[in-house]
């Protein structure tokens, strides 16, 4: 099931200990054999953990060899700040950016920062880099949380993409057809940029369920009901996960998505299994 046309992607989160980051430096090994088209290293928003960010880019791009991309969020950080770690990536070589609004962790106040919303930060970014970048958005096919309704969350994502996005990787979901209908909803506005879906292998239910609630990702009952009823059974949880999520992604290849980027949460394993269901190369 291979296609030249498709990308795809891994996501990892920055580690706070020499150990995790040794674990993270493993599984980017493991993956980079899947030669990707990118990885991608998650920001904190309010530049917790700037440099453990730009760390990690730095060393997948140089040193596992495979293309790497930042997130970066505008909550919290001024322009000032912004325009350095652009410098920095751009002089490093880095060529693609995640653009997000980001949400600042409690306790952290307010939002403050110069920039309020992602497409200010996109707008930003070229302005001050001209094509240097290319630039991925994020998308919410089940709409974002804090979205009034979902008409105006696809409006301000279309406007997001005008402001000179390239491509957009949504959140998490576990039914296509919510994906297929934001994609339509999107093309009739007139946004043909490529969407692709974001990827959360199961692995586990409590945190996916907590995870699943603050981010406005729907865990459909029949999952949930499964999850529950396999309680500590961790092997049986990941066999489920693994074929519903499979299934889930072949609908969408089948379906016109233009590749799939996984959440790895810094485990190889349970997207590896995915990727070989599939029998994808790249
Ligand atoms: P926006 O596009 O700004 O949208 C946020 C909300 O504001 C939406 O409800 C939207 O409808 C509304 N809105 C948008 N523009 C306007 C406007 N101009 N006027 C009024 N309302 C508007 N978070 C992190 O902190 N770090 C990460 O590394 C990170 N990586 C992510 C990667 C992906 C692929 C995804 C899908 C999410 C990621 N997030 C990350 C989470 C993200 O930061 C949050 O979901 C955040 O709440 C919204 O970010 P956004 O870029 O989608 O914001």
């Amino acid at each position: 099931m291979s296609s030249p046309d498709r990308r795809y992607s891994f996501e990892f989160f920055p580690t706070k200990t020499e150990a995790g980051h040794e674990k993270l430096l493993a599984t980017a090994k493991r993956l980079a054999g899947c030669n990707p088209d990118f990885f991608s290293c998650t920001y904190g928003a309010g530049g917790s953990t700037r440099d453990r960010t730009l760390n990690t880019v730095l060393q997948l791009d140089g040193e596992v060899k495979v293309p790497t991309a930042p997130h970066l969020s505008c909550v919290g950080d001024s322009k000032a700040e912004l325009l350095e770690l652009l410098n920095l990536y751009r002089d490093n070589g880095i060529r693609r950016i995640v653009a997000l609004r980001g949400d600042l962790p409690s306790g952290m106040g307010m939002a403050s920062g110069e920039l309020r919303h992602a497409n200010e930060l996109v707008e930003f970014i070229r302005t001050e880099t001209g094509d240097h970048f290319h630039i991925e958005i994020a998308a919410y096919p089940e709409m974002h949380p804090q979205a009034r309704n979902f008409e105006d969350d696809i409006a301000n994502f279309v406007r997001k993409a005008r402001a000179g996005a390239d491509s957009a990787i949504t959140q998490y979901f576990f039914n296509a057809d919510s994906y297929f209908y934001f994609v339509e909803r999107v093309r009739k506005l007139g946004a043909d940029l490529p969407i692709v879906p974001g990827i959360m292998p199961i692995t586990n239910y409590s945190k996916l369920a907590r995870f699943s609630d603050a981010c406005g990702s729907e865990l459909p009952r029949w999952i949930r009901k499964q999850l529950e009823a396999y309680g500590d059974d961790i092997e049986s949880i990941q066999a489920f996960g693994e074929q519903v999520i499979s299934e889930m992604c072949e609908k969408l290849l089948a379906g016109g998505a233009p590749g799939l980027h996984f959440y790895t949460l810094n485990q190889a394993g349970p997207s590896l299994a995915i990727w070989n269901n599939l029998k994808l190369s790249n």
